[in-house]
């Protein structure tokens, strides 16, 4: 059983690579694969702990890019020595701060006042929005993340800053030549009408994507069987990832398809 997509410490999850390992062995999986958002900070030491358990930890990363709309590329079975993919990754947090700092900063223009230095010591690396809606209802200018979300850092919302400096294209052309697969995370997130949808996903796969996460967190089976149609339409391999944060999400263990098997050289 596998689930492909989860976040620890090392982004915006709350757990340390071990305890994600422990977690996914008590729920039946043995193939996992810990991507956090732009870094790879916590995939050696998941690796190791998933060996000493008996499972696989597949080396990961979720990359955050914009093209007409935010679209997250994960990245599967890349070569941890490649020094030019390590340089992109330190590329990828470089470009996250910046990114952080004018969402930062627009919010400040709106009212919401995040002081300097408020996450020192709260993060362990980079941050992400799900840090700054924590912050947003921490500091009392919303009753909860969700609402912070919604108003302030949705995609559409007034203060939304993507991460227009990381384009798909060039994710996915690094995953491939650091011998990785690049797979889109979440298709139903993306904000686009469902025949955009699939001219996006063309877009992405002429461009070397090999697989898309039709099955995702909560999804509904026919939202599961619609992505799993345009993945046949178009030669695509499908995944699926439980997205696990913190214990309000879950794992999901599920069959990896043959395909998927294959093309992660399991
Ligand atoms: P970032 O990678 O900094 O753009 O932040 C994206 C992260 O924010 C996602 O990985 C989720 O953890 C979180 N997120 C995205 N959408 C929502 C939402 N609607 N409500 C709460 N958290 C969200
Ligand atoms: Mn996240
Ligand atoms: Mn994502
Ligand atoms: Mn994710």
């Amino acid at each position: 059983m596998a689930d492909l997509h989860m976040h620890s410490y090392f982004s915006d999850g709350v757990f340390s690579p071990p305890e994600l390992v422990i977690k996914a062995l008590a729920c039946g999986i043995d193939v996992m694969a810990l991507t956090d958002h732009d870094t790879l900070a916590g995939v050696k030491e998941c690796c190791d702990a998933a060996e000493m358990v008996g499972i696989k930890n597949i080396p990961g990363i979720e990359i955050s890019t914009h093209e007409e709309v935010e679209a997250h590329i994960l990245g599967y079975n890349i070569n941890l020595n490649s020094k030019s993919f390590t340089d992109f990754v330190e590329e990828l947090e470089k470009r996250r701060r910046v990114r952080s700092e004018k969402l930062i900063n627009k919010l400040r223009e709106h009212k919401i006042i995040i002081p300097e230095g408020y996450f020192d010591g709260k993060i362990k690396r980079e941050l992400s929005r799900m840090h700054i809606s924590f912050a947003i209802t921490d500091l009392g200018y919303e009753p909860d993340n969700e609402t912070a979300f919604k108003k302030w850092l949705k995609e559409g919302s007034a203060t939304y800053v993507g991460m227009e400096s990381s384009h798909p294209r060039e994710a996915i052309e690094k995953i491939t030549e650091a011998g990785g697969v690049a797979v889109l995370a979440h298709p139903m997130r993306l904000k686009l009408d469902h025949f955009d949808r699939i001219k996006f996903i063309k877009k992405l796969k002429d461009w070397g994507l090999s697989g898309i996460e039709a099955v995702y967190k909560n999804s509904s089976p026919s939202t599961i069987k619609q992505f799993k149609q345009i993945a046949d339409t178009q030669g695509l391999f499908v995944t699926c990832g439980g997205d696990f944060h913190f214990d309000k999400n879950v794992m999901m263990p599920r069959l990896l398809p043959k395909g998927a098997k294959i093309a992660l050289n399991l």
